[in-house]
């Protein structure tokens, strides 16, 4: 089964205009060499999706945002829809990013009703899961991943989306699990893909993996069984860092 590897940059709540630079720069040096080889993505604050979406055209560069709002509209004061971000030039929203299950206490229902509303617009969700630190030494990670991947999900999910793993405790923190941690929690990320979703739709969905992938040590990241792409945050606001991971793939 071949999976088409995703490079996907979380800006978070950074960028203004002037980054703009940074999004072209991307799009000139994402040549045909590597995007015969991997599909890549940024997610800039909402903001900046539409002039990026401009900027990036030429390039094959994807867009994403960072969150959306369940309903399609209505009296939701400040939230931003899956039609909007549709409509702004996005082809992936981010759902369940431990920023947003911490921040905002997105409970996985709330993440599935999400992810659902991005299938319904025409976007790809790019649903996170991961443990903290605390789940990670009591010896549950697993556990809270396999739940989270059961409720987060939507039943009738195609196999498009794509489930990122990003433990908690390794998001802008420069620590990553070992290469062997990363490898039982993918294995085990798609066979509880597959208990949700059936066989022949898990084989097909992409799992990234999050949390500290930087330059020096995306290859072997991203080299292992499993392990479909990466979700990079810190390291995807530069478009030398974010090309040096996505080089992973030449
Ligand atoms: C993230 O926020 O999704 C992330 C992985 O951050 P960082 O790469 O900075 O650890």
């Amino acid at each position: 089964m071949t999976r088409r590897p995703l490079v996907a940059g979380n800006w978070k709540m950074n960028g203004l205009r002037a980054s703009l630079a940074e999004i072209k720069a991307m799009g000139a040096a994402y040549d045909e060499a590597l995007r015969a080889r991997a599909e890549l993505i940024v997610c800039p604050p909402a903001t900046l999706i539409a002039p990026a979406a401009e900027a990036a055209s030429r390039g094959g560069l994807g867009l994403g945002g960072q969150n959306c709002h369940a309903a399609e509209n209505g009296a939701h004061t400040g939230d931003i829809s899956a039609e909007m971000l549709k409509d702004a030039g996005a082809s992936y929203v981010i759902v369940g990013h431990s920023e947003r299950r911490a921040d905002h206490g997105e409970t996985d229902a709330i993440v599935q009703a999400k992810a659902a509303a991005a299938l319904r617009a025409g976007l790809t969700p790019i649903i996170c899961v991961g443990e903290t630190r605390a789940e990670r030494e009591a010896g549950d990670a697993l556990g809270v991943v396999g739940e989270q991947i059961e409720g987060s999900l939507p039943a009738d999910a195609p196999e498009q989306i794509v489930v990122a793993y990003e433990p908690v405790w390794a998001i802008g923190t420069g620590l990553t699990p070992t290469l062997a941690d990363v490898a039982q929690m993918h294995a085990f990320a798609r066979e509880r893909i597959e208990a949700r979703l059936g066989r022949g739709k898990s084989a097909t969905v992409r799992i990234l993996y999050g949390g500290s992938v930087k330059p020096a040590n995306a290859r072997e990241l991203m080299g292992v069984a499993n392990v479909d792409g990466a979700l990079v945050g810190g390291a995807s606001l530069t478009a030398k860092d974010f090309m040096a991971i996505a080089a992973a793939y030449r």
